[in-house]
């Protein structure tokens, strides 16, 4: 692993693709390998500018997505795109694997566009996603897009993983008849209101100025930021500068106020959590006296017989707490 490691940290594209792909892996043998992969790339991990995007279906993601990337790269940054597609298929390919989606982005020499892991199950392509996330910090992106397809949970995950989240929306209609829930409002940093042009230009100023109010009512985030709202247009390639300036001035600002370092530390105290609970369960799915008592436990539950707390009382009762045997602890890095 250290070869892949120093590979990665050299900024070869090919180690890069590679090392995602081990991280995605379901194999033990494979984890334990990207487990070392990630320990060795930790250090050189966490300086880029991590940025969530996130809009309902037909908004102008993918436009978006597209010159504002090349905005970025024109100032000289390197880019990484993933995404978080729970819904997205190896073999089918996500969204942003379509070769026609952001083809002239895709062109570009500094940046790295990595589709969503696949997987039915929000909790692994989450964590795929920001693995893939750290190693393309490794490799010296130093700005990256975390795009969320399909909606709701995914960005949730998304902003657990992120700096800044920026939130596109279209002209017209409130946030309900976008099907913008205001949970996901409530995580903005930047709402972006996109095709700020032709007949819609007009609609577009109403609109951000509607979010300027809504944005108003929230409590704030940040005690240093307070969520923009800007106009653009993806398809005339204007107001992304400004998009972008955005993004910078909130990178600095949290960052000088201690605001960014306590984030990312939360989000890894999150993480950890989250690794414990799903690494518990499945540990408990797949223990073998587990196995057997769960299938009566679940159908004594099912036939309302006994109440789920009791039975769950009953399945840990019989689950071994510690593991066998003990690892070291992980060296500081
Ligand atoms: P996604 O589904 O959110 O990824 O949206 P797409 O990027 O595929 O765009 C959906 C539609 O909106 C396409 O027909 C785009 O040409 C159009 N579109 C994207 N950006 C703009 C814009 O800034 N102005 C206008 N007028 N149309 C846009």
């Amino acid at each position: 692993m250290a070869d892949l490691a120093q590979q990665v940290r050299g900024g070869d594209r090919r180690a890069l693709a590679q090392a995602i792909t081990l991280v995605e892996s379901t194999r033990d043998d494979h984890r334990r390998d990207a487990d070392a992969l990630l320990e060795a790339v930790l250090p050189v991990t966490g300086e880029a500018t991590r940025v969530a995007i996130s809009g309902p279906p037909g908004v102008g993601k993918s436009t978006f997505i597209e010159v504002l990337g090349l905005e970025v790269v024109q100032r000289d940054h390197r880019l990484a795109v993933l995404a978080v597609d729970p819904s997205s298929r190896r073999s089918g390919g996500s969204i942003l694997g379509d070769k026609t989606r952001m083809a002239d982005l895709a062109r570009e020499e500094n940046v790295f566009i990595r589709p969503s892991p696949g997987g039915t199950q929000l909790g692994g392509v989450a964590r795929h996603t920001r693995e893939a996330m750290l190693l393309c910090e490794a490799a010296g992106f130093d700005v990256v897009f975390v795009e969320t397809i399909g909606v709701g949970q995914s960005e949730v995950a998304a902003a657990d993983m992120v700096d800044l989240f920026l939130l596109l929306v279209a002209p017209g209609g409130g946030d309900e008849l976008q099907g913008i829930k205001r949970g996901i409002m409530e995580l903005a940093d930047v709402v972006v209101v996109n095709k700020a042009d032709g007949d819609l230009a007009a609609a577009a100023g109403r609109t951000a100025a509607d979010y300027r109010n809504a944005v108003h009512l929230l409590r704030p985030k940040w005690r240093t930021w307070a969520t923009e709202v800007l106009t653009c247009s993806a398809l005339e390639q204007r107001g992304l500068d400004q998009v972008w300036e955005a993004i910078e001035r909130f990178e600095e600002d949290i960052r000088a106020s201690g605001e960014l370092g306590e984030l990312r530390g939360q989000q890894a105290k999150a993480w950890l959590w989250t690794e414990l609970q799903d690494s518990l369960v499945d540990r408990l799915r797949s223990d073998p006296d587990v196995q057997r008592l769960l299938s009566d436990i679940e159908r004594d539950v099912v036939a309302g017989t006994i109440t789920p707390s009791a039975g769950a009382r009953h399945v840990l009762s019989h689950f071994p707490t510690g593991t066998g045997k003990r690892s070291k602890r992980p060296r500081v890095v």
